[in-house]
């Protein structure tokens, strides 16, 4: 496998003309990637890099998964857009085959994560208000403290990361935060007027954030009992990324909905849904709530052959067997280099011992190794590779963080 050297002069100059017009709203790592196949991507030097973020989990599937490429090419010789003022023929498949996997009746499809999460965020206060009674605009939802839900501006408001949130009020009202992982905390939260708990079943962005055994079912179990509807935020840590469909699946627990993103559109393009029965989607009347792209029949194509593979339990099982491997390679760091480490399913977080320099000054080196992660907070690098990558692609990755952190 190829080592790459530092930056060249060709992707300097790529760099420095996307920094002339491109809004600097991200820090990203060196590298100009051109193309990209199963867990691999290849910079504009021909030079190969072992892709451990997978795109936050929208690659689950590797880059140009050969199905989901099929699927995409059909339906682009077809129709791509239609709007919602029609109807088409792919998004009743799409929603079917969608719910089956959910275990529900309803999907509303919309495009982004956070798209998704202001949906759940409607429709439980619709569901407050029409079904439970809450008097009219004082319904709450719960969160958690270290959060990820997005960057829209009700949704950065109940963020507690500042650099998220700072400098972007004036913020909604109607949310609640309590500390991640902390149920006695959340059922003393709530009131007459909680419509609903939103949260993460693990954190991704605070760094793979795992909460104590028996939380969410705690979660579940609470807020049956007062009434309120549990909101899984599975857009990262759902559709197979943790050896599970779901994250919730791992204490056997069914929220009320699911909200879900990234893989959904299978690496292509965005696809989001809001995944829940019809007692309480069903709120949600015509014209109330609706996006131009959302259930476009390219998405809905996209997003059936994603179901079509998760339904297979072939890539929950992969995550599973490969995360168990990862966790034993990455447990072997712990102690020289790594202060800590997370794993679930496929996806970890790995506490880099400040003596040995940040989370990005290790990605960065990870880079030159032909590796590439993300470093999130500081101390912190996620991976999450696609979950196709092999086992033996997974060994050298670890060892290219070995020999990185040993300086
Ligand atoms: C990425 C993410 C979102 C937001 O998704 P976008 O598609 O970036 O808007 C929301 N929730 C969680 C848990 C996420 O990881």
């Amino acid at each position: 496998m190829t080592t790459p050297q530092v930056l060249d002069a060709n992707s300097a100059a790529i760099i420095a003309a996307e920094d002339e017009h491109v809004a600097h709203n991200y820090h990203p790592l060196p590298v100009v990637i051109a193309s990209g196949e199963g867990a691999w991507v290849t910079d504009v030097e021909g030079r190969r890099y072992l892709d451990l973020l997978a795109a936050y989990s929208a690659v689950n599937f590797g880059h140009s998964h050969p199905a989901i490429l099929a699927a995409a090419r059909e339906q682009l010789g077809r129709i791509t857009l239609t709007s919602r003022a029609f109807h088409n023929d792919r998004l009743g498949g799409f929603a079917a085959a969608l719910a089956e996997l959910c275990g529900k009746d309803l999907v509303l499809p919309m495009n982004t994560g956070a798209e998704a999460v202001e949906t759940g965020i409607k429709v439980a206060r619709a569901w407050g208000y029409r079904v439970k009674g809450i008097p009219a605009d004082r319904a709450t939802v719960i969160v958690a403290g270290g959060n990820f839900h997005g960057r829209t501006t009700t949704i950065v408001g109940f963020s507690d990361d500042p650099q998220a949130r700072d400098g972007f009020g004036p913020y909604a009202p109607g949310f609640v935060t309590v500390p991640y992982g902390d149920a006695a905390a959340l059922e003393a939260a709530i009131d007459e007027n909680t419509a609903a708990v939103l949260l993460e079943p693990i954190q991704g962005e605070a760094g793979v954030v795992i909460p104590p055994a028996g939380y969410l079912r705690a979660v579940r179990e609470i807020t049956s009992r007062h009434g309120v509807l549990m909101i899984a935020d599975e857009i990262q840590s759902g559709l197979g990324r943790v050896g599970e469909t779901f994250a919730c699946d791992r204490e056997g627990v069914v929220p009320d909905v699911y909200l879900l993103g990234k893989a959904l559109g299978g690496g292509i393009l965005p696809v989001s849904a809001v995944v829940a029965n019809r007692d309480v989607l069903g709120v949600i009347r015509p014209g109330e709530h609706g996006s131009t792209f959302g259930g476009n029949p390219l998405a809905a194509a996209v997003g059936t052959r994603v179901v079509e593979m998760l339904a297979t339990g072939e890539f929950q099982r992969r995550a599973a067997a490969l995360g168990e491997h990862l966790e034993t390679g990455l447990t072997e760091l712990v102690g020289d280099g790594v202060t800590g480490i997370r794993v679930a399913g496929l996806w970890a977080g790995v506490d880099i011992d400040p003596a040995r320099g940040t989370g990005r000054e290790i990605a960065e080196k990870l880079l030159a190794r032909g590796v590439l992660v993300k470093d999130t907070h500081g101390q912190t690098i996620r991976i999450a590779p696609p979950l196709v990558i092999r086992g033996t692609e997974l060994d050298w990755a670890v060892e290219q963080l070995r020999v990185v952190l040993a300086g």
